[in-house]
């Protein structure tokens, strides 16, 4: 029966040079040990151990079993005895063509065929070989565009072959004869994989051991490194190790006991290298190595058979560990970064012993074209810079962010503030947990450790190290909090890669419970949800109130689109002006949400974050004696107006910003903005004895400062009717006309008695349109408009009504009011029947800007008040008690 191997991409890929190649395999099939692996008597690592098998070794896979927790094994068969060992420590025995092996020859199958650096094309040529040539095949690496590349050894030459131009050469040639042998001085001296102290160990050789030396090297630190062939393994051993003198202590070795559930194993020894296996509760683990990190942490290092990592040491202590999201992956292949320090080195190769071809500006932007992460777990990407020059940078000195104008909080009681980016540098100042600082620059110190450059509150330049601030404000774990967005997800880890478990609803509160930034500076908060769920979600997700988003606006033809680049579908066309909120910045691209809900990415140079939709710019102004506070409105938008208790006037509308002005203005105590969501509004507190006339125009907004009283004030006095319009006729022939303007002219004697200025929109029997009357109202700088007219309906009709206009007239809510007044005051000096104050859709008050109303007097067409109407003491009472009520309004807020 044909069984298929499934085939496996494996998270540890960047690990192992040689993996089990994914293509389907016929069972049995002979494999090689790729790396030392333990067999077990089952296919998780909780089984009995069988045997180890070392590199190199061939054997016979007889079956395969996923394990619950996803890992593939083999069952192996050993002759004497069978078992399980994880797949990912066998590699294919190569039986094709090539038949290539690590360790024995191979002979160059090609013309001139270019041995290289690094195992793309794209690393220099350092060596040409003829066909036939015998090469020592020493590695084996699959670069990222598959192809599988090898390393080999001929004489003086060292570098990479592409598989097409080798195939396993016949003649095995004997090894070379060994250059040296060395004695080991010391006891137990670590052989590692490559020629630093940060390369992981792969055995060890004792006191006294005789070893075969086969290459050397001086690394960039300066260290001599001699390269051991031990027979079944290979490896540099430091040159220290030979010689009699006294190397730090052994690292503590044996096995531990694993303490809490599912405890990571890392790369290297902090929380922010990359899980690479996990281990279980209870397991025992072989302690091959350990290490006191820079924040003191001790961690170490574990030898699980299939792999080798970082475990802290709490994971050891009875105790739970927090959870430990795991990082997320390098910025995507063709993403952008910004180099986050200034000159940064370009290099030839991906570690530091590369020669430089380049450096990098602080906020440079560059194409990512390959990710490299070598056995010290220290991530190098190969970037674009420009058309001519492409080469590696550390993965950690590029980020999907500029850093310039970074609003920081410290994240600590007290952050030292110093004069220069090092530990070195006085401290000149402090802050306090919570403070907002702007960083300007970030530096690294020769620890590699990133500082900011910031202004102080007192306006002095200082530096600050990067673990005592965060980009953001600090959550209190234990409080709750809102959810802000509409299409917040909670995640099982602290990426984008988990499963989404729920959906969280806007505005719904969560619990607090944890915080973690991942390795992308993506901050991701621990919640317990409204549900009760408990897992992951972005920081931006959630607010302390829904009025501390940042917002940007739609440029005109803005769209929102699925993704990050123009070549993504449009998922919204967006009106001008729009607001946005902003979740988070990648590459020029803003990933927003509207107010619809729609999220997606628009490209930054398509909005604004200065608003046509503001108040901006205020003034402080007199103008014949009349104060004003006028904001210019860049952009004709309506607002809109309430007065609430205590004085205070609230100027509301689809405004998304209102500038303050700055110092004190007579009659106005305080003036303060509010949010709500984008949208803001200003609310002035007026001195006592003080009160306002509103104006709202297509370029401005205008606040008359008045005090209390008529004096001063501005009256528009309007007779209905005149001309050849004679308004409606009384039973014995009186013409409304003539009371109205009768009335109208006392009107203006009884307000000038108080000071008041009146402004006639006639003073003759002369006919005006409707227009021509608001245009009086509409072109001055007047506090109110009276229109005088005379009612008409039946001879019973009867008594004194006020209009006003609240649907259209902007100054609506103060028409009303000053109706009111007005009415009461008419009524008790006429002595008429009241009629009430009324909303009506009059053109006069309608498409007037002022406050406004208009009142009928009384029925000309009921023959008792056409007599009243007739007499100048009647008209007299109308306007003492219209001025009464004019008083009345100007008296109060
Ligand atoms: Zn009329």
């Amino acid at each position: 029966m044909k069984k298929f191997l499934a085939s496996s991409v494996l998270a540890t890929a960047a690990l192992f040079p040689v993996l089990v190649n994914a293509e389907e395999l016929n069972l049995p099939a002979n494999m090689l040990v790729g790396q030392k692996v333990e067999i077990r008597s089952g296919a998780t690592t909780s089984y009995p151990l069988v045997t180890s098998l070392s590199t190199g070794k061939t054997v016979t896979v007889i079956d395969e079993f996923t394990n619950s927790s996803g890992e593939l094994w083999y069952r192996v068969d050993l002759g004497t005895n069978k078992g399980w060992g994880l797949a990912s420590s066998f590699k294919e025995q190569t039986t094709g063509n090539s038949g290539i092996q690590i360790g024995k020859q191979a002979a160059i199958t090609g013309d001139n065929v270019n041995v290289r650096k690094g195992a793309t094309t794209s690393y220099e040529a350092i060596a040409k070989l003829s066909k036939g040539t015998s090469v020592k095949v020493i590695d084996s690496f699959k670069n990222s565009s598959g192809e599988l590349w090898y390393r080999i050894e001929s004489g003086t030459i060292k570098g990479w072959i592409i598989e097409d131009y080798l195939k396993a050469d016949a003649e095995v040639k004997p090894p070379a004869p060994a250059t040296e042998t060395k004695t080991v001085q010391i006891d137990k001296a670590p052989v590692r994989k490559g020629a630093t102290d940060s390369y992981s160990i792969v055995t060890y050789v004792n006191k006294n051991q005789a070893v075969t030396i086969i290459d050397t090297f001086k690394n960039a630190k300066g260290e001599v490194w001699y390269r051991a062939d031990l027979g079944s393994v290979q490896g540099w051993i430091k040159e220290t190790a030979f010689q009699a003198v006294t190397l730090p202590p052994a690292p503590e070795t044996g096995t531990k006991t694993v303490m809490i559930d599912k405890a990571p194993v890392r790369k290297g020894a902090t929380d922010s290298y990359r899980i690479v296996a996990y281990a279980e509760k209870n397991q025992k683990v072989n302690i091959i190595d350990s290490f006191k990190n820079a924040s003191g942490e001790l961690w170490y290092r574990a030898d699980l058979g299939a792999v080798q990592g970082w475990i802290k040491e709490t994971a050891f202590q009875a105790g739970s560990l927090p959870p430990a999201p795991e990082t997320p992956d390098l910025p995507a292949i063709g993403s952008y970064v910004y180099s986050q320090v200034n000159s940064l080195d370009v290099r030839r190769g991906a570690t530091s012993s590369y020669q430089s071809v380049g450096k990098l500006s602080l906020n440079q932007k560059v194409k990512v074209l390959d990710h490299f992460v070598p056995s010290s777990g220290e991530a190098w990407l190969r970037v674009q810079v420009n058309a001519s020059l492409a080469g590696w940078i550390p993965a950690d000195s590029a980020s999907a962010n500029q850093t310039i104008n970074t609003k920081l909080y410290v994240s600590v009681d007290v952050a030292n503030m110093r004069s220069g980016p090092s530990l070195s540098h006085s401290v000149i100042d402090q802050a306090s947990k919570g403070a907002e600082l702007t960083a300007s620059e970030t530096a690294k110190d020769s620890t590699g450790d990133l500082w900011y450059k910031v202004k102080t509150s007192s306006g002095n330049i200082a530096w600050v190290h990067e673990t005592v601030v965060s980009k953001q404000p600090s959550v209190s774990i234990g409080t709750t909090m809102l959810v802000g967005t509409m299409n917040a997800a909670l995640y099982a880890g602290a990426s984008y890669d988990y499963k989404i478990s729920e959906r969280l609803s806007y505005n719904s509160k969560v619990s607090v419970l944890g915080e973690f930034t991942n390795s992308l500076g993506q901050r991701w908060i621990r919640i317990k949800s409204a549900s009760g769920k408990t897992g992951w979600t972005p920081e931006y997700e959630l607010v302390t109130s829904q009025n501390v988003f940042k917002y940007v606006f739609a440029k005109k033809g803005a769209v929102i689109r699925k993704g990050a680049g123009t070549n993504y579908g449009v998922s919204a066309y967006l009106a001008e002006s729009e607001s946005l909120k902003i979740l988070r910045k990648l590459n020029g691209w803003l990933n927003v949400e509207n107010a619809k809900g729609t999220r997606g990415w628009v490209l930054e140079t398509q909005t604004t974050t200065v608003s046509a939709k503001r108040l901006s710019s205020p003034a402080y102004s007199t103008v014949n004696g009349e104060n004003y506070l006028t904001w210019i409105k860049p952009s004709n938008f309506a607002v809109s107006y309430t007065t609430l208790s205590a004085n205070r006037l609230k100027i509301t509308g689809a405004m998304t910003d209102v500038e303050l002005p700055k110092g004190s203005i007579k009659g106005i105590k305080s003036i303060e903005t509010f949010a709500s969501g984008s949208q803001k509004s200003v609310v002035l507190t007026f001195e006592p004895g003080y009160s306002f006339t509103l104006r709202d125009y297509s370029n401005k907004v205008s606040v008359k400062i008045v005090p209390f009283g008529l004096l001063g004030k501005k009256i528009v006095v309007d007779a209905g009717h005149g001309g050849h319009d004679a308004g409606a006729v009384g039973p014995t022939g009186l013409r409304e006309k003539d009371v109205n303007l009768g009335t109208a002219l006392l009107l203006k004697s009884e307000l000038e008695k108080y000071g008041a200025t009146v402004i006639l929109t006639r003073s003759t029997d002369v006919f005006l349109e409707l227009a021509e009357r608001t245009a009086i109202a509409n072109n001055s700088t007047a506090d109110a408009f009276i229109s005088i007219h005379g009612d008409s309906f039946s001879s019973t009709s009867k008594g004194t009504t006020t209009y006003y206009n609240s649907t259209v007239n902007f100054n609506g809510p103060r028409s009303e009011t000053m109706g009111t007044a007005i009415q009461k005051n008419m009524i008790s000096s006429m002595n008429t029947y009241n009629r009430g104050v009324k909303e009506q859709n009059f053109y006069v008050n309608r498409m007037n800007q002022l406050p406004s109303v208009l009142v009928e007097l009384a029925f000309i067409s009921n023959p008792k008040e056409e007599a009243l109407l007739k007499t100048t003491a009647f008209r007299q009472k109308a306007a003492v008690g219209i001025t009464k009520g004019l008083e009345e309004y100007f008296n109060n807020f």
